[in-house]
């Protein structure tokens, strides 16, 4: 088949091309929809696969000429995007005429499964065909500034859209298109009688952007403007379609969660909205950090009415603000209550290091040349009196939110470079240590002096320390990062990324951070030997850091196969259980000691 892929993002573009040139189709791409129409005309493809955001002309735009164009209309449309999609696109994309509304990650099996089903139907003739636009539709059609196609004459066309703006304009929010305060009240009316119906509670959330003021007088209202259009896009992303996101004024919001919403789901949603605004948004280069308050009210136990719902969430949303912003608040003390286990435990990661009860694991690194240990990167645990043996995602997160991470990972830092000092000393030559780094840590004005410290303090030579980063860390405060590292990289301390494949972040943008080395995600390798795409993407992904002269670790090797296929395909080294899972200390010079390599 002859495809064409239409994408914004060089890396998606170059994976997907990859991923599907591997399943012998032939391939072109275009980096917008008018890149892409000019294409349509040399290549005459059979199947178009789209992204949906892009400069210029975006994937509605695209479709609908397409689909409006008798000569292109039966090339069938794929819509891809990012992982979350609002309903009312995929209903939008489907009243165009498009043939699929398939989520990220490309090149996937599912994904693929779902191009092959697409090519049956093309082949068949079996064809969805564009329907005349409903009037939710025509809202969401104009936005995306497509044409009408109905046939009113100029006239009462006009009169037609001026009503349909009117109507649009009195339940939303110019700025941000979210449904405004009335259509929200409206909303609530609904959602409460059908509360009372189904005898389900129902979650209000007022949610107030932190300091936004002073953001705005810095950069300037049109920007000010931009942000929050952001934000609202950002706060859609985090909820499902029948929920309603709404713009009240100024910087406020509001969400109200359809019934059945419960406590735990609100809590969640909650979370998930403020681990979504810790991300920080880019607009024109630059990265902006906006962090918001939110206030919770339930119906029926806080009010038995919009109005009364609006403002004891508002009421909880002081609470949070004084208490320092960027969390979120139940009006009922009741309910705050039970969300305390966290609470708990964040007193306990707080005498957790003064008790000495972390402790670092090492789990070997391998190369996948001379089949020996070259390396180990340092892991974390936590030693619970009464909980037991904790893994570093139960409270890494936790430790990040309370800042403690600063001081943990200052510990484990110390305590992983005295260790691979003293093995050095002991005769172990040449072994490397790596140590995860996070966020807080990065952003922590005094970096390069603290590691420039341990280093002194334990006698490490600076080139057997390997630091660890995440694709979101370089992408917080670039050229801060840039500096940071580049004092670093000039003691001879070297960088990886870690769990690349995960983040946002392409290899091209990576290419102005000093790293030495790319760890390829446990996800990516759990696929190998079993799903041809995940391997399209492995092969990718190596290919493209050799070629910027990073060198590859792929973590969370389990088998053979995998092992056979990383080999093969020139990946550099391993880790993971097939060879061997993080040890402690005395476990681990064991394998140093019997010279445990692996066999090829
Ligand atoms: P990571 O840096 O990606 O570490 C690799 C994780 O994969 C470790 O999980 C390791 O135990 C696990 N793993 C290794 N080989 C295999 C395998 O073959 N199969 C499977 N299924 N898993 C494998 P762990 O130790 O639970 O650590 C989780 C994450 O916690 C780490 O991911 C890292 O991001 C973070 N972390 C650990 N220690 C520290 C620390 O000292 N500081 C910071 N900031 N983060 C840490
Ligand atoms: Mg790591
Ligand atoms: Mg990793």
């Amino acid at each position: 088949m002859k495809i064409l892929i239409v994408d914004d993002n060089e890396d998606a573009k170059i994976i997907l091309t990859r991923t599907l040139k591997h399943h012998e189709h032939s391939v072109e791409s275009a980096s917008n929809g008018v890149e892409a129409l000019s294409v349509v005309k040399i290549f005459s493809p059979q199947l178009i696969i789209s992204d949906v955001m892009m400069p210029e002309m975006d994937g509605f735009q695209l479709c609908r000429e397409l689909k409006t164009d008798p000569s292109l209309q039966k090339i069938p449309f794929v819509f891809y995007s990012a992982s979350y999609v609002d309903p009312q696109d995929e209903r939008l994309a489907a009243s165009m005429g498009a043939s699929r509304f398939i989520v990220k990650p490309l090149g996937g099996e599912a994904f693929l499964r779902v191009i092959n089903e697409v090519i049956e139907e093309y082949k068949e003739g079996r064809l969805p065909l564009p329907e005349k636009p409903g009037e939710e539709e025509s809202i969401l059609l104009r936005r995306h500034e497509t044409r009408l196609t109905d046939k009113l004459t100029k006239k009462e066309k006009e009169l037609k859209d001026r009503e349909e703006r009117f109507i649009y304009l009195v339940h939303h929010d110019p700025l941000t298109d979210l449904p405004n305060r009335r259509l929200l009240m409206d909303r609530v009316g609904q959602a409460i009688k059908q509360a009372d119906r189904d005898e389900t509670p129902l979650s209000f959330l007022f949610i107030d952007l932190d300091r936004f003021k002073f953001i705005n007088d810095a950069v300037g209202h049109e920007m000010g403007d931009r942000l929050l259009a952001a934000v609202a896009r950002r706060l859609k992303g985090c909820v499902r379609g029948v929920n309603t996101v709404s713009r009240l004024m100024g910087d406020e919001f509001a969400i109200l969660l359809s019934p059945p919403s419960d406590m735990q789901h609100t809590v969640a949603i909650s979370q998930k909205i403020l681990a979504a605004m810790s991300q920080p948004l880019t607009l024109d280069g630059r990265d902006f950090i906006i962090s918001a308050s939110i206030g919770i009210s339930l119906y029926p136990t806080d009010g038995r009415n919009g109005e009364t719902l609006l403002n004891r969430a508002k009421r909880a949303v002081y609470r949070v603000k004084e208490q320092g912003r960027n969390g979120y608040r139940f009006y009922s003390e009741e309910m705050n209550l039970q969300s305390g286990e966290r609470i708990v435990l964040q007193s306990e990661l707080r005498r957790a290091l003064n008790r000495e009860e972390f402790r670092v694991y090492y789990q070997p690194q391998v190369d996948l040349i001379t089949g020996k240990i070259f390396g180990m990167e340092a892991l974390v645990r936590w030693q619970h009196p009464e909980r037991g043996f904790l893994s570093p995602a139960a409270f890494i997160p936790l430790a990040e939110e309370m800042n403690l991470i600063v001081p943990l990972g200052e510990w484990v830092l110390r305590t992983a470079c005295r260790q691979t000092k003293a093995w050095l000393d002991a005769g172990f030559s040449e072994l490397r240590i790596a140590v995860n780094l996070s966020t807080r840590q990065f952003q922590h004005r005094e970096l390069s002096e603290l590691v420039g410290n341990v280093l002194k303090e334990t006698n490490l030579d600076p080139k057997y320390l390997d630091l660890e980063i995440t694709e979101t860390i370089t992408m917080q405060d670039v050229e801060k990062s840039i500096v940071i590292m580049n004092q670093l990289s000039d003691l001879g301390v070297e960088f990886s990324v870690d769990d690349f494949g995960t983040g946002y972040s392409s290899l091209s943008y990576l290419k102005r951070f000093p790293l030495n080395t790319l760890k390829i995600d446990r996800s990516f390798v759990k696929g190998l030997s079993e799903d041809h795409d995940a391997e399209a993407i492995t092969t990718a992904i190596i290919a493209m850091a050799h070629n910027l002269h990073l060198k590859v670790i792929a973590e969370g090797v389990e088998s053979k196969e995998q092992l056979k296929f990383l080999r093969a395909n020139r990946c550099d080294a391993m880790q993971g259980f097939y060879f061997s899972r993080p040890l402690p200390p005395k476990d681990f010079v064991a394998l140093l000691e019997e010279e445990k390599h692996l066999e090829f």
